[in-house]
């Protein structure tokens, strides 16, 4: 099935993933298992999409860490890249290799990596390793390989330090290093006090597998501020490796892939048969009589089942059920969207589940797919005899014939039918006011908590503010927020403070807030700009200061606040606040753990 056979030795992933872990494990990093595609703890995103995203603390609070030095193999899901799946490489559901460093100081390193093999590593160490994972524990020819580097746009310098590492450690002439601008390596999450930084990428044939993240900057007021902390992040897609080191045209040819697909042919009765491998002989049709846009059509078909079951799979097993809202949406599009384009094939019984051993994936896929198929040929029905796509028509084909808009999309687009933008975005906003589906799928969930506005969070959030200024009031205005963390069941604050609060401190900070609820104080927002906040003696907290503007969220005379939102009207909305736990988050932050009852 090979297109190119270069290599005479092929590498399974597996033996990828075992060479990746023992390489960066004899270099002292702790093996750390992946985390779930659910981040626990979390709410603030849906799904985990990065090696980094269970450590992302640890960048600020290294002290946190298991270990200076991890590596893991996360499993990761992008809804994001949805629209790129069939393509040769970009997947919904793939897996990470990753090596990072935590609390990295520049001044002490240079005694540091000599004295300490196991403490914290920048830029000259990750360059070094990852050229020598590809050249000498994979033997991928360096002539095959080319880097990008950050080359500085608007007020962030060029990364010279790497350039010159790439330099001496590679030893590549100047084309083969691309100095690329802040859309391509530069890696920020945009949000006040988020670690962020230049990029490192690493290219195989012209195709990016590694990419590695120097955090050394943080946001401060909406500027990169070098932090004093730094630390790395780089992550390489397992099934992009396996391409490079199998000789193959597309992640699907890899041993990860072949036998879905062959599954999906035996199925079908079609062979995936790969256009681009027989590009001199890619007229308009092949020997097989088989027209090009149909030949095009089934292996982005083919592509697309196997991404979609792939991911589906991994999130079921992973405590995902289909649903209509978060995760469990996500979840019934993928499976819903692969059955269609199992349809397109000409598979029409029920398919999903042959991909698992597990009874319980196995169960909830074939559940699904029943519920599906009772309706989708009227709903198919439907989209041909329609001319005309409204909002309205796009939300109905959903809620009553269970077919996802992007799907209704597709299909009309194959029928030669145009759906405004406008039509789409709008039956976003229906299913979205109709299933109480948050705004959480979108990218911005990622930005933090404050995204979330249901009732329970709103709640805590309020509690939050009453918390600090209740701790202001017991230990000193010297206390600030350090960060929070809110979920429906509880809040998480950090602030600091050198000791262990007593049990007579915590009783007073409770019965503070408590009393403060009981007194139905009145929240009040008003908009003002960041110095008139200051002087008006507003404390400021961690969240996005877009604009000239912020909102000052007052609570009597006792809280003021700068805050994005959402709050509670009023302070007797609460119930009872009670704190379950108080620990050290790292050196010199407490910790404490509350809940409304
Ligand atoms: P691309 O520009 O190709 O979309 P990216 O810049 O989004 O990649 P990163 O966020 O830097 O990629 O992720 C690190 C690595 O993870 C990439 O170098 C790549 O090997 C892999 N990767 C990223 N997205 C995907 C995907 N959708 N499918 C498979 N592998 C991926
Ligand atoms: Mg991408």
């Amino acid at each position: 099935m090979s297109c190119i056979l270069e290599t005479l030795y092929i590498m399974t992933s597996s033996e990828l993933q075992k060479k990746f872990t023992e390489f960066f494990e004899k270099r002292g990093h702790k093996v750390i298992p992946s985390a779930s595609l659910v981040p626990e703890n979390d709410r603030s995103v849906l799904f985990t999409t990065a090696g980094m995203q269970q450590f992302k603390r640890y960048y600020l609070f290294p002290d946190e860490a298991p270990a200076p030095r991890i590596v893991t193999i996360q499993r990761c899901l992008r809804t994001g890249d949805i629209d790129e799946v069939g393509d040769e490489n970009h997947l919904t559901f793939f897996e990470m290799l990753g090596n990072f460093s935590f609390g990295y100081q520049a001044r002490s390193n240079a005694d540091e990596t000599r004295t300490n093999a196991d403490g914290p590593y920048f830029k000259k160490e990750a360059i070094k390793w990852a050229f020598e994972f590809l050249t000498k524990e994979l033997e991928i020819s360096a002539n095959k390989i080319s880097c990008a580097y950050f080359k500085g746009e608007d007020d962030i310098p060029a990364d010279n330090e790497s350039l010159g590492i790439i330099k001496k450690v590679t030893g590549f002439s100047d084309e083969k290093i691309k100095g690329s601008g802040k859309d391509e390596t530069f890696w920020s999450l945009g949000t006040e006090g988020s670690p962020s930084g230049p990029t490192v990428e690493f290219y195989v044939d012209e195709l990016e597998v590694w990419n590695l993240v120097f955090n050394e900057y943080v946001m401060r007021d909406g500027k990169y501020i070098e932090s004093e902390l730094k630390g790395v992040d780089t992550g390489m897609g397992l099934e992009r490796l396996a391409v490079v080191m199998q000789g193959e045209s597309d992640v699907y040819q890899t041993d990860l892939f072949a036998p879905i697909i062959s599954k999906i042919e035996e199925l079908s009765g079609k062979k995936y048969n790969i256009a681009s491998c027989h590009s001199e002989f890619d007229s308009e049709s092949l020997s097989d009589g088989i027209p090009k846009q149909v030949r095009d059509d089934n292996i982005r078909a083919f592509r697309i089942i196997t991404d979609h079951i792939r991911a589906a799979i991994a999130l079921i097993s992973d405590g995902v059920i289909p649903a209509n809202k978060d995760q469990g949406y996500i979840l019934r599009r993928l499976i819903r969207r692969a059955i269609i384009k199992g349809k397109q094939i000409g598979i029409e019984k029920n398919f999903c589940a042959e991909f698992s051993d597990s009874d319980k994936v196995k169960r909830d896929l074939d559940a699904e797919e029943t519920k599906f198929r009772k309706n989708i040929e009227s709903g198919l029905k439907i989209i041909e005899s329609q001319t005309e796509f409204s909002s309205k028509v796009l939300f109905d084909l959903y809620q009553t014939y269970g077919i996802p808009v992007e799907v209704t999309v597709e299909e009309a687009n194959r029928l030669g039918r145009d759906i405004s933008n406008r039509a789409i975005e709008q039956s976003s906003n229906l299913m979205r006011e109709h299933q109480e589906l948050s705004r959480s799928a979108s990218a911005g969930k990622f930005k933090g908590g404050l995204a979330d506005n249901k009732v329970e969070t709103t709640r805590l959030h309020t509690a939050a503010h009453l918390l600090l200024a209740a701790l202001r009031q017991v230990l000193g205005p010297q206390v600030q927020q350090k960060g929070s963390n809110i979920t429906e069941e509880r809040l998480r604050f950090d602030f600091n403070h050198p000791e262990k609060l007593t049990q007579e401190q915590l009783s007073e900070v409770e019965k503070i807030v408590n009393e403060k609820i009981k007194a139905n104080l009145l929240v009040v927002m008003e908009e003002m700009s960041v110095e008139e906040a200051k002087k008006s003696g507003a404390t400021g907290v961690f969240d996005d200061r877009y604009g000239e503007k912020v909102k000052v969220y007052s609570i009597d005379n006792f809280s003021r606040e700068i805050c994005g939102g959402p709050h509670v009207k009023n302070t007797g909305e609460l119930g009872h606040f009670k704190i379950i736990k108080e620990e050290s988050s790292s050196a010199g932050i407490r910790r404490i753990k509350a809940i409304l009852e």
